[in-house]
């Protein structure tokens, strides 16, 4: 049992009683991705279409709101909270939660984190250190400014890089995420791998997903990371190690470099046995699998009463449908996306 207990704002006491959640093959979830909006400032390729049509602001839950369903998700052993979206620095007044949730970190939550796509960087990097903030993922995909501006079409590469100085310069560790994109990138990842560990970044390349119709053809995009891997080790030597940061990546160390490189292959190793994560939307979905489509609708339980029984109990009933693993398999006869909902719905 768990028996912390806390308050937020005028809610009702955290329940004392709430207990841990342990999902039907018996993983223990400690781990909350928040999509805190489904917008951005940018419009990668592989991630949405041009004219994407975001959510009315009316649907979204008040920051308050949000504080209050993750202080329920620590209240039931979540240690680890990660702000996503779409780009999580472009919510207005985005700062007052992640100073609301640092306040938890140390009675509760061990860490708190975001995911951005650094655009915003420049001008939070040092509110984010303050408000407890210590580790980031910035998503980066090329070093080329011409090239950026392709895959993420309305995107400014100095702005990103002005925000990762800025970072660095606060006392933020940065892990810097690509996307491994055939006939894009895959010629360039040498010499992003000297980038990040060069300025003592990890680096972490990720497989395609296929979420959500986009205007290209995702087996176009497709660059499995087993070959990537292969033609790296033409160059670099690479040691397995059995570095963990609680996410689905496999690490390696790159002798010549000294630093991480990690890879995330959802769609060539299935990584859900060790699965301790649900994610939250912006409007109070909750998503137990991210290559799934099955959701719980947690909105109706923080709005119905201020006792968080309800909420608990809502949570409970999702964690008993938590699956054993993903579906993504890429449906090539008719070029659909395995699961509909864009990856900026539920931030990867
Ligand atoms: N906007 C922030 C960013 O780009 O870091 C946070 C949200 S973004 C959806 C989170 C991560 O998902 C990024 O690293 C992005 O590259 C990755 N991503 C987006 N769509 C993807 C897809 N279809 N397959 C694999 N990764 C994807
Ligand atoms: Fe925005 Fe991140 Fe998706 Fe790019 S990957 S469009 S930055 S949400």
């Amino acid at each position: 049992m768990n028996t912390r207990v806390g308050t937020i704002g005028n809610a009702a006491p955290l329940v004392a009683d709430a207990a841990p959640m342990i999902d039907p093959f018996g993983r223990a979830v400690t781990y909350l991705r928040v999509s805190v909006t489904d917008r951005c400032d940018f419009r990668c390729t592989y991630c949405m279409a041009e004219n994407m049509t975001f959510l009315p602001k009316k649907d979204l839950l008040t920051l308050e709101e949000l504080d209050r369903l993750c202080s329920a998700f620590i209240a039931k052993g979540v240690r680890k909270i990660r702000l996503t979206g779409g780009e999580p620095l472009v919510r207005k007044n985005i700062m007052h939660l992640v100073r609301q949730l640092g306040r938890r970190i140390g009675s509760g939550l061990d860490e708190l984190t975001v995911t951005t796509n650094g655009s915003q960087l420049a001008r939070h990097a040092e509110e984010l250190y303050d408000c407890g903030v210590r580790r980031i993922n910035v998503s980066l995909d090329t070093l080329d400014p011409e090239k950026f501006r392709r895959i993420t079409r309305w995107g400014d590469f100095a702005k990103v890089i002005d925000g990762i100085d800025a970072a660095q310069k606060a006392g933020l560790k940065i892990k810097l995420n690509a996307v491994a994109l055939k006939d894009f990138n895959e010629v360039e990842m040498p010499d992003m791998l000297r980038f990040a560990h060069g300025r003592g970044m990890d680096l972490t390349v990720i497989e395609t997903m296929p979420m959500g119709e986009i205007e290209e053809d995702r087996t176009d995009q497709y660059l499995p990371l087993s070959k990537l891997r292969t033609d790296l080790e033409r160059q670099f030597t690479f040691t397995d190690i059995d570095y963990q940061t609680g996410g689905p990546a496999r690490y390696v160390k790159v002798a010549e470099t000294g630093g991480r490189l990690g890879f995330i292959t959802p769609l060539t190793h299935n990584f859900c046995e060790s699965c301790n994560r649900v994610r939250l939307t912006c409007t109070g979905t909750l998503y137990m699998c991210l290559g799934q489509n099955d959701a719980a609708d947690l909105r109706a339980a923080l709005r119905g009463t201020e006792d968080n029984g309800l909420l608990h109990a809502a949570i409970d009933e999702a964690i008993t449908r938590k699956p054993k693993g993903h579906d993504f398999i890429i449906d090539r006869t008719h070029k659909r996306p395995a699961v509909a909902r864009h990856m900026s719905v539920t931030g990867g």
